[in-house]
């Protein structure tokens, strides 16, 4: 029998591990931190009954997953909850930009910039889970709808900044701003657009979900699958020199790049340890959980209906934020996404006290506290928040490496979405999961398609490495 290990129990580790242990694959999952789940961990806190999401809260990626699809999920406790609306973006003059899973509706809310947005969102929400088979795999190969892609891919290379241009309205501009932050980059540079124009495109397809009972429960389902396979999870195991590793026909790393180097140092093949040393990390995300009474104030009653909030005004004060934690600097009005899951998922609340989830864009390893700049960013379009906060959890870029060694600084993609590492993964290959060491590959969000909760990497990672292990596999798939 064939055996695997599988170094870290986030969702691309725990879909790796599911892959190989459908294949009659041996797997043991590694865990450092005492539960499973990396990013995608919920519990209660801050006052008894209050769900709290730790990381993953949105799941535009994971309700259409390829790789989640296989899992019956229905039947593993896992409901999906949508909001009534996905995501406004609040203006201090005028109502607020509303995204919608109907591209209509959303059209229909952006007056002259209604065509613009269904222009460009119409075809590929229509066409997305074919594109899906092209975008949630490594982008430097041979795509199996090229004439599709092209159309999606034409808008993906320009720079937000350009993007933003083809909008009119204060609320076209900035609830294109706000989804395309998601970047982490300055929105002059180009590509920019390429993860915004995901994650708008597979919302209005699916919508931007929340699990009922907190994410935490799609780990739970992938464990139970995972147990039912015969697999075994160990936890409290931080894998630090490759002197610890079982000796096994496979590895697979959900790790950062410089981990994986650190961890494997000179059994890897030179190109890759230079590449993985070299590969670069992104700014932080600073965290603060509330718990609120009565929920929030908002200006606009509209907003009090959207699952997500941007936070960060208009598109020329979201870029200029943006420029300034790439350089390093804390902008004063940072960009905050806040998330009032409890709309979808009522079971979150205690009764009139509700969760409220946000955080801050801030620089990489930032070091200050950024609580009192994200509450002066709902004060600014919901006066008297401050006064309905009964209790804070506060994350910073340092715990939230502490909690999670993939986030390193505070990075919560697990690397730098700049052009290269966009299209390439950690280094310029066209086998992005490779380490070029026999049966060893990485298989974490640092690799195609990247961030998200949707398991893709680790499923392409262990599909390649069973290709490899039994060529008879792979024949029989093609
Ligand atoms: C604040 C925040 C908000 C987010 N919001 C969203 C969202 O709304 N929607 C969405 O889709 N995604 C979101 N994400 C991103 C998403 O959570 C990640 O992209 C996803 O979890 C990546 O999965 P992964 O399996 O690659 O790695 P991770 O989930 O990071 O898991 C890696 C695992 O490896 C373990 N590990 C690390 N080092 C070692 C070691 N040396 N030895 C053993 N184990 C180790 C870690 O403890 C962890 O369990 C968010 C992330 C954060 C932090």
């Amino acid at each position: 029998m064939s055996t695997a290990t599988v170094v870290g129990a986030g969702p691309n580790g725990l879909a790796a591990a599911i892959t190989l242990a459908r294949e009659g694959v041996d797997v043991t999952v590694l865990e450092a931190a005492d539960t499973v789940g990396g990013g995608t961990r919920s519990s209660e806190g801050i006052v008894p009954g209050l769900i709290h999401d730790h990381c993953a809260a949105f799941h535009p990626m994971a309700v259409g997953s390829p790789f989640l699809g296989t899992v019956d999920l229905e039947a593993r406790g896992v409901r999906w909850r949508w909001a009534d609306i996905d995501c406004a973006h609040p203006l201090d003059h005028g109502p607020a930009g509303l995204l919608h899973r109907s591209v209509d509706e959303t059209a229909a809310g952006l007056w002259e910039d209604g065509r613009t947005w269904s222009g460009l969102f119409r075809g590929p929400s229509e066409a997305f889970d074919a594109l899906s088979e092209d975008i949630l795999g490594p982008l430097l190969g041979v795509p199996r709808h090229p004439l599709r892609l092209a159309r999606f891919g034409a808008p993906t290379v320009l720079p937000a900044s350009l993007l933003a241009k083809a909008f009119r309205t204060p609320q076209g501009r900035s609830l294109w701003g706000g989804v395309a932050v998601h970047t982490f980059r300055p929105l002059h540079q180009p590509l920019t657009s390429a993860i915004g124009l995901g994650i708008v495109t597979a919302g209005h397809r699916r919508g931007w979900p929340v699990v009922e009972g907190g994410t935490g429960r799609l780990t739970d389902a992938l464990v139970a699958e995972l147990h039912d396979l015969g697999a075994s999870i160990e936890t409290g195991q931080r894998i630090t020199s490759a002197a610890q590793l079982p000796d096994t026909d496979i590895t697979m790393f959900d790790l950062a790049p410089t981990a994986v180097a650190d961890i494997l140092s000179d059994r890897l093949p030179g190109r890759v340890s230079r590449a993985f040393r070299r590969f670069r990390y992104g700014p932080g995300a600073f965290k603060v959980d509330f718990a609120v009474q009565d929920g929030i104030p908002w200006k606009d009653p509209e907003v009090g209906r959207a699952g997500t909030v941007h936070l960060g005004g208009t598109f020329d004060e979201l870029a200029a934020g943006e420029a300034a934690i790439a350089r390093g600097r804390m902008p004063a009005r940072p960009f905050v996404l806040l998330g009032q899951q409890y709309l979808a998922d009522p079971t979150r609340s205690a009764g009139d006290v509700h969760p409220v989830y946000t955080y801050a864009h801030v620089p990489h390893g930032y070091t200050g506290d950024a609580t009192e700049a994200i509450i002066a960013q709902i004060e600014r379009f919901a006066p008297g928040f401050r006064e309905r906060i009964i209790g804070t959890a506060v994350r910073s870029t340092t715990e939230m490496s502490r909690y999670n060694a993939n986030y390193v600084g505070g990075d919560i993609c697990t690397g730098s979405k700049d052009a290269l590492q966009l299209m390439a993964g950690p280094r310029l290959t066209l086998t992005p999961y490779d380490l070029g060491t026999q049966g060893m590959y990485l298989c974490s969000a640092a690799t195609p398609p990247g961030p998200g909760a949707h398991g893709m990497c680790g499923a392409n990672a262990a599909e390649r490495a069973l290709a490899r292990l039994r060529p008879e596999i792979a024949a029989a798939r093609v």
